[in-house]
C-alpha cells in the first residue's frame, strides 16, 4: 500500500468496483454514492488537487473528460443528463488528495450545489 488510496486503486492494490479503464485513466463506483450513478474518474498519475495541474497534464485531463463521457454513456445518462464535479481543497470538501472527477446522475441534480 502507498500513502494514496486512489494510487492504490489505480495500481490494483486495493479493491474497487471498476467500471472503465485504459492506460491513463480508471473509473470506479464511489463507496458512498450521492446519486444512483456516482462514479469517480481518476488519472493513474498522482496529482493531488486541481491546484497542482501543470501544462503537461492538459492531454491527460482531456482524457479524463472523455472517460467521464464514456462512463455516462455506459450508465445510460447521456440524453437525460449528468454532472461532472471536481472538488478542490477544504471549502469544496475534498477528502481524497488524488485528483478525480465525480460523475453523478440518475436523478435530478439541484443547482446551485450546497
Ligand atoms: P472528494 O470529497 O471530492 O475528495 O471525493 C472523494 C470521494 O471518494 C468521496 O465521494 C468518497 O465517498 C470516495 N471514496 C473514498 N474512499 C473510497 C473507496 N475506497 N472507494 C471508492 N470511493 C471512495
Ligand atoms: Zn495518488
Amino acid at each position: 500500500m502507498t500513502a494514496c488510496l486512489f494510487c492504490d486503486i489505480a495500481a490494483g492494490k486495493r479493491k474497487a468496483n471498476l467500471v472503465y479503464e485504459n492506460d491513463d485513466v480508471c473509473a470506479f463506483r464511489d463507496i458512498s454514492p450521492q446519486a444512483p450513478t456516482h462514479v469517480l474518474v481518476i488519472p493513474r498519475k498522482h496529482i493531488a488537487t486541481l491546484n497542482d495541474l501543470q501544462e503537461a497534464d492538459a492531454d491527460l485531463m482531456g482524457k479524463l473528460m472523455l472517460a467521464a463521457k464514456e462512463v455516462a454513456a455506459a450508465e445510460g445518462l447521456s440524453a437525460k443528463g449528468y454532472r461532472v464535479v471536481v472538488n478542490c481543497n477544504r471549502d469544496a470538501g475534498q477528502t481524497v488528495f488524488h485528483i478525480h472527477l465525480h460523475v453523478l446522475g440518475g436523478r435530478y441534480l439541484g443547482w446551485p450545489p450546497g
